[in-house]
């Protein structure tokens, strides 16, 4: 047995945790650069706060998904700042944007430099500039992640910057903060934090550390998610869903992931599709393809055992098999209104060409088994078109 595992210096999780923020600022820096997103509620109290501390605040917004430029036009408003530590308020958008930014800053040359698949993946050599992240969303877990994923629109494709020096130097999760968010993104961001833990859990490189948060991860994601989007001011629902996020960050940071991740980075470079969305869309048939491809070829190997007691923690039925978890994955993807990737503009056309490039990205080689070029289409065909 052999494993490894990293986070961010200090976790701090609590209702209210905001009020944390320009405190823990304040002792790293005394200019900050708070990067935010396209909703951004809490930053004129955060912006006060970090006054009354003696630290000064300029914001950089981000609109969308970042790409590249976006993190260059941050550093540069950061650079004429002359900031000294940075803050991402908000989704994974403003997370990613903060950790690049919060790299780059420290690093001298191109972004091209150090990203990886499109760039010359170089090696980071600099510390970042210390970075505090306060998620908004209950989704990517990126507060305790070292990626920053960036769109490449050149190159239709996103990718990520990775080094262990990223991971921020202090994760701020706050579920209040999550209160907000509308039914719809609630559903996507979730998806992608219940993926995040069920990839990780039945990677073909498992992690012991990485299993046991999981379990506990799973489990307040099935108990929850359909809660918070059913009542988004159910205030245990959303402790719950935060925790989840979390943790599936803990995760994906610390083991491997999959098939929904594989097909993410393409999809996500090639259309206007948020990346919850994505993924919440790929998971049931994805878990489907997965336990059907073991059945068949390789009975007794023992993931099948692992999606076994995801459908264990998912329903809550100690008897539960396998199948169960696609059953119930197809259900709660119903109940969540989860729609199909066409609405994005991808048609079956594309299939060959999206399916080419995700058997390339370093998440399908996370997979519990290699799929056939017929099975991962399938898997996009059922994805494109079904409404279940
Ligand atoms: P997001 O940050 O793009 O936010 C989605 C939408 O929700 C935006 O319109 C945003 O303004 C809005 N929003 C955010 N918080 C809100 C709130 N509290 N109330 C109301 N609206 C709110 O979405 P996301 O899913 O959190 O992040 C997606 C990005 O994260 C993608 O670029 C994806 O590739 C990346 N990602 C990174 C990692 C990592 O480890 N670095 C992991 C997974 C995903």
């Amino acid at each position: 047995m052999r494993f490894e595992f990293a986070t961010a210096n200090r976790i701090l999780f609590r209702q209210g945790a905001l009020k944390e923020a320009a405190p823990i600022a304040a002792s790293f820096g005394r200019r900050a650069l708070i990067v935010v997103g396209s909703t951004p509620d809490h930053v004129t109290p955060l912006i006060e706060q970090l006054r009354a501390q003696g630290v000064t605040a300029v914001t950089f917004s981000v609109s969308a998904e970042p790409s590249i430029e976006t993190v260059q036009a941050g550093m540069q408003v950061a650079r004429r700042n002359d900031c000294d530590v940075i803050i991402g308020l908000g989704g994974g958008s403003a997370i990613d944007t903060g950790k690049a930014i919060a790299a780059l800053s420290a690093n001298p040359g191109d972004p091209l430099d150090y990203l990886e698949v499109i760039g010359r993946g170089q090696p980071l050599q600099h510390t970042p500039l210390p970075y505090i992240a306060i998620p908004t969303t209950a989704g990517t877990g990126s507060e305790v992640t070292r990626n920053a994923v960036l769109a490449s629109p050149e190159h239709h494709v996103k990718v990520s910057l990775r080094s262990p020096l990223m991971l921020p130097r202090v994760a701020l999760v706050d579920p209040e903060l999550t209160y907000s968010l509308p039914p719809s993104i609630t559903a996507s961001t979730g998806l992608d934090a219940l993926t995040q833990l069920i990839e990780p859990y039945t990677c073909n490189a498992p992690n012991p550390l990485v299993d046991a948060i999981c379990r506990e991860g799973m489990q307040r994601a099935a108990r929850s998610l359909k809660r918070a989007y059913q009542a988004g001011g159910d205030v245990a629902a959303r402790e719950d869903m935060s925790i989840a996020a979390l943790f599936g960050g803990l995760a994906l940071a610390n083991a491997r992931l999959g098939a929904v991740h594989g097909f993410a980075g393409p999809l996500g470079g090639l259309f206007p599709a948020p990346h919850g969305m994505i993924c919440a869309r790929l998971l049931p048939f994805v878990v489907e393809a997965n336990i059907h491809a073991l059945q068949r070829r390789e009975p007794r190997s023992p993931l099948l055992q692992r999606y076994a007691e995801v459908a264990q923690l998912l329903t809550g039925r100690s008897t539960a098999g396998a199948s169960d978890a696609i059953e119930w994955l197809h259900q709660l993807c119903a109940d969540l209104n989860v729609a199909p990737l066409s609405q994005f503009g991808l048609t079956t056309q594309d299939i060959p060409a999206v399916v080419a490039q995700a058997q390339q990205a370093s998440s399908m080689k996370g997979n519990p088994l290699a799929l056939t070029t017929e099975e991962l289409s399938e898997i996009l065909q059922a994805a494109v078109t079904s409404f279940v």
